[in-house]
Order: C-alpha cells, then sequence, then structure tokens
C-alpha cells in the first residue's frame, strides 16, 4: 500500500502529469469509452483498451478498489462523428450503414461484434469491466438528461433536433484547445440554419429530414428520434459512476468532438466537475502509416469471417504478444506497428513464460553454488517505472532484466538458483500488471502435455480452415477455448498452449 500515494498521471486537461488522488480516499471511478460495434475491433482500438486495463490493473495493484464502467455503442454512433464533423448530426449511424450492408437489423450487427470484441479482449487478458452498458438500453436516463439541459436553458430544439447550445457553457474548449472564440464552422459542415452557433452539437436526433428511415427510434418530449453519441457516454458515466469520475480513458482521437461535448453536457447537468484526469491513448500507426480501411492495413487480434481483415493470429502471433508489443510501448508515445516489433514482443512474451515454467519445475534436488537472485531492485524499479505515469516499457525492462539474470543462474550447470520459490512469487506479483503468464502457479508440468481430444478438435479446425468454412473452424476454437488451451496458427499447421 505504500505506494498508492505515489502515482503520477499525465492529466489531458491541464497538459501536466499530476499526482494522482481519486476524489474518495481509497476507490477509483473510471470511465473507458468503449467500441460501438458496427465492425471488428482493431488492433488501434486494442491498442487504447490495453491502456486502461494496466492503468486499472495498476490502481489494484497499488490497493485501490477501483470500478470501472466501459460502455458499447450501439445507436447514434454517426460516420461523421469524428472531428469537426462531429458537431452536426450529419452522415450516418454506423450501425443502421452496417445493418443496411450486412441485410440485418442493428441489433443483430450489435451482437454478432460485441461477441467478437469480447473474445478478442478476453484473448488479450482484458480483464471485463464491472458493467457494460448500451445506450439502446439506457433510454430513458439520456431523455432524462437531454429534458433536464433543455429546462436548465443549455440546449434548444430545432427542426432536426434537440441541441448543445456551447455558448452557455464558457469553458468549452478546455480539454482540447477548440474554445468558442477560435471554432468556426468546418468548411465541409453543411450548417444547420436554425442552430444558435455552429459548433452546437446534436444531443437527441430527430427520426426526420437524412435521420426519417433511421430504425432504432423511441418515444421523446421531441418527437421519435434516437440520442447522439455525445449524450450517451454523458448518460452512462453519470448513471453508473456518479456525478465526479476520477478518471476517464479514450484513444486520442476521442478528444474533440467527443469528450469535449461529454464535459459541457456533464457539467451543465450535475453542476459539478465531471472527470479530475482524462487519459488518452495516442493513436498507434501500422508501418509508419495511418491504420485504413483503404490502405488495407487494418489488422485485427484474431482471425475474423470478413477477409479484408487479416489477424495477427493469421500471421503466426499469439494474442499475448501484442499485448506485450503494448507494454513495450509508453501509452502516449508515437508507436509505429511493424512485424519485426511483434517477432521480437512474441520472442519476450516466450522468454517470460518459459523462465516461469523453469522455476515452476526447477529441481530441488540440482547442486552447485548457490547464488540467490535478488528480486527487489527489479521490483523497486518496476514500481517506480509505473507509478510515473505508466512508463509500461521501463517496468518490462526490469522484469526482462530480471528474466535474464535468473536463465544465467538457471543455464549454468555449476551454479543452484538458491530462492526459485521467491522469484516465481515475484513474476506472479508483476503479472497482476502486466497479465502476460499463461500458466498460473501450481499447474506442475504435467499441464505442459495437450490431450488427444483437444488436438482432435485442433486438427479438425485445421481442416475447416483449409476449406474455407471459418465458421466451423470458429466453433472447433471456442470449444478448444472453453477447455482451458489456445491455438495459434502457424505458417504450416498450428500450436496448442495451456
Ligand atoms: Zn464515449
Amino acid at each position: 500500500m505504500e505506494q498508492l500515494m505515489n502515482l503520477v498521471l499525465y492529466n489531458s486537461l491541464t497538459g501536466k502529469k499530476e499526482k494522482f488522488e481519486p476524489l474518495e480516499k481509497g476507490k477509483v471511478r473510471m470511465y473507458s469509452c468503449g467500441p460501438t460495434v458496427y465492425d471488428y475491433a482493431s488492433i488501434g482500438n486494442m491498442w487504447s483498451y490495453l491502456t486502461a486495463d494496466i492503468l486499472r490493473r495498476f490502481l489494484e495493484y497499488s490497493g485501490y478498489e477501483v470500478r470501472q464502467i466501459k460502455n458499447i455503442t450501439d445507436v447514434g454512433h454517426f460516420t461523421d462523428d469524428e472531428g469537426a464533423e462531429g458537431l452536426e448530426a450529419s452522415g450516418e449511424d454506423k450501425l443502421e450503414k452496417a445493418a443496411r450492408r450486412e441485410k440485418k437489423t442493428p441489433l443483430e450487427i450489435a451482437s454478432h461484434y460485441i461477441k467478437y470484441y469480447k473474445r478478442d479482449e478476453a484473448s488479450l487478458n482484458i480483464l471485463a469491466p464491472h458493467f457494460q452498458p448500451r445506450p439502446t438500453q439506457e433510454i430513458d436516463e439520456i431523455i432524462k438528461i437531454v429534458g433536464e439541459l433543455v429546462r436548465k436553458g443549455f440546449a434548444y430544439e430545432i427542426n432536426d433536433g434537440v441541441y448543445f447550445s456551447i455558448e452557455k457553457f464558457p469553458e468549452y474548449g478546455r480539454l482540447s484547445g477548440n474554445t468558442l472564440d477560435k471554432i468556426k464552422a468546418g468548411a465541409r459542415v453543411e450548417v444547420n440554419k436554425e442552430k444558435k452557433h455552429p459548433a452546437d452539437f446534436a444531443i437527441w436526433i430527430k427520426r426526420t429530414g437524412e435521420n426519417a428511415k433511421h430504425t432504432l427510434f423511441w418515444k421523446s418530449p421531441w418527437g421519435d428520434g434516437f440520442p447522439g453519441w455525445h449524450i450517451e457516454c454523458t448518460a452512462m458515466a453519470v448513471k453508473y459512476l456518479g456525478d465526479s469520475l476520477d478518471i476517464h480513458t479514450g484513444g486520442e482521437d476521442n478528444i474533440f468532438p467527443h469528450h469535449e461535448c461529454e464535459i459541457a453536457q456533464s457539467q451543465a447537468y450535475t453542476g459539478k466537475l465531471f472527470v479530475k484526469y482524462w487519459v488518452h491513448t495516442r493513436h498507434l500507426k501500422i508501418q509508419g502509416e495511418k491504420m485504413s480501411k483503404s490502405l488495407g492495413n487494418v489488422y485485427t487480434i484474431l482471425a475474423v469471417p470478413d477477409k479484408r481483415y487479416q489477424s495477427l493470429e493469421e500471421r503466426g502471433f499469439e494474442p499475448l504478444a501484442f499485448r506485450m508489443l503494448r507494454l513495450g510501448a509508453h501509452y502516449r508515445s508515437k508507436a509505429n506497428f511493424t512485424w519485426q516489433g511483434m517477432e521480437q514482443a512474441q520472442k519476450n512474451l516466450g522468454k517470460i513464460n518459459d523462465f516461469y515454467l523453469e522455476l515452476l519445475n526447477y529441481p530441488k534436488d540440482k547442486t552447485g553454488k548457490e547464488i540467490e537472485l535478488d528480486t527487489s531492485a527489479a521490483l523497486d524499479r518496476f514500481k517506480r517505472a509505473m507509478n510515473d505515469d505508466l512508463n509500461t516499457p521501463l517496468a518490462l525492462a526490469s522484469v526482462l532484466a530480471m528474466v535474464r539474470a535468473g536463465n544465467e543462474i538457471i543455464n549454468d550447470r555449476t551454479l543452484v538458483l538458491k530462492n526459485p520459490g521467491q522469484v516465481k512469487k515475484q513474476l506472479e506479483d508483476f503479472d497482476r500488471v502486466l497479465a502476460v503468464l499463461y500458466r498460473r502457479a501450481g499447474e506442475g508440468k504435467k499441464g505442459k502435455e495437450i490431450p488427444q481430444a483437444i488436438k482432435d478438435m485442433a486438427q479438425k479446425r485445421q481442416t475447416a480452415r483449409e476449406n474455407k468454412d471459418f465458421k466451423t473452424a470458429d466453433e472447433f476454437r471456442k470449444k478448444i477455448e472453453a477447455d482451458g488451451f489456445f491455438i495459434t496458427d502457424k505458417e504450416q499447421g498450428f500450436k496448442i498452449g495451456r
């Protein structure tokens, strides 16, 4: 617990590293912007979700009681919601668009992609949040807040929706720097003439005009309609965490307009500070370029049925190798994804796990000169690095250095490791934050063998894959995983692990 007070976090709101002090002693209320489930989650999405997971794990490691809410957006997120266009209810709802393309309902689209999203997060050892609200199930709360904002004079109704009036909230722009005086209607934005200010943003969208065919809608005091993306996060955060939160996470692309709008709505609604610390993860570049479908460089963690996307799995990488890659980069650094980087990460993953296996099976009868491996220096460096704005590359380096030193003793025939149990314990302690060990304590060597039934299923999956029957292949994968094993595809064949 002694490190509990030492965490320093970079706060996007102030642009400074600040000492972390939660609103309530020992407790952390944390909201993470989750996926909009109209497509498969990419490694870029996971890059940012991993930051939230590492942060949550480290807070718990430090003795805090954390409550994490992470939403799943299933309505109201428009294709134009990023960048300056995000202030207008323009473009198209992403789920409605996907539904039309795939000839399904938006809710069928949501449940399909949620399944894959959860699968991939689990494969990365990302802890499930304490609750994952969905806007389609929170409409009453959203309508209540929109109504209250109108009543208080912060929002007004016009022909196509209810808009938040940014001029009523002078602090608008504090997070992103897009302050009222700087903001101009974007050249590409078609400004609704009825809006009081071009940057006023929609919080309730009426089912009229361009949105007349929207299939998901609800009755409201402003007619049939649906909520805007920004108000949803406000409603879910306030409902499940209270008026004021300690930490809000997201990708840097969420800063404007999404998070800027969240602050305005929330603080106008509650009259209190919305979030104390804003933590934003910088974008992951893919081989030096922006990830985009047109460049064909959108990768997923595990294989998906959509052949436009390649997965790391199909390239022979384990999901946890991607977690290692993430740990090897600071969340605010300009990280670049390369295949060489992945290979190194996979190697390091193997190193830590092999070392752990050695410790589990370290022979008690070995003789030679006894050497004690000092774990306290590694622990000290680990904590100091993590406390310094989650410096995971340094923290990981200290763990890898301990592994290297341990291997030197283990691999020397004249030496005996005096404290294997303690080293093992220390590694498990680090793993509460790193979460990269396949095997937990006490499994012993027997755990290495793969039962015949699992091997048979893996073979059947392989055959299905070769026949491009990905549905069957996926079903076998699930069965294998349900039994506590994982499967990695190699250039030739596959590998099964526990
Ligand atoms: Zn959000």
